[in-house]
């Protein structure tokens, strides 16, 4: 098993987990974009959106979502957050599995850069 997050996910390296269940894990980004920086991932490996391809990835994806939802409640992120997911190099995704940014505590531009 190559890949960081999944290395992550499995507690083989440290991270700042902040959620963690079954299926999905949560952890502090180290490269911060915003005064709340969460990477939250499904712990199966699935590289991409491009790898939502059956029920079993789309339901790793979903959870995903709502860990998000439960994270942005516990931490009250009341003035909202951005959740981003890169797919593919013409996006920047430069970890390849699956992960959605949360991004809280400033305010966003539209359209992102
Ligand atoms: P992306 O460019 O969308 O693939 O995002 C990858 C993100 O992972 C970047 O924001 C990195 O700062 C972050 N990152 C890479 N390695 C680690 C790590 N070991 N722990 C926490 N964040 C990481």
């Amino acid at each position: 098993m190559s890949c960081i997050f999944c290395k992550i996910a499995a507690g083989e390296i440290p991270a700042d987990i902040v959620f963690k269940n079954e299926r999905v894990t949560a952890f502090t980004d180290l490269n911060p974009m915003a005064p709340t920086h969460i990477l939250i991932i499904p712990n199966q490996h699935i590289d991409s959106v491009d790898a939502i391809v059956n029920d079993e990835t789309a339901r790793a994806a979903a959870e995903c979502l709502r860990a998000a939802r439960e994270i942005a409640q516990a931490r009250a992120l009341t003035g909202g957050y951005r959740l981003v997911t890169n797919t593919g190099p013409d996006a920047g995704q430069s970890v390849p599995h699956l992960h959605f940014h949360l991004l809280a505590g400033r305010l966003m531009t539209w359209p992102p850069g």
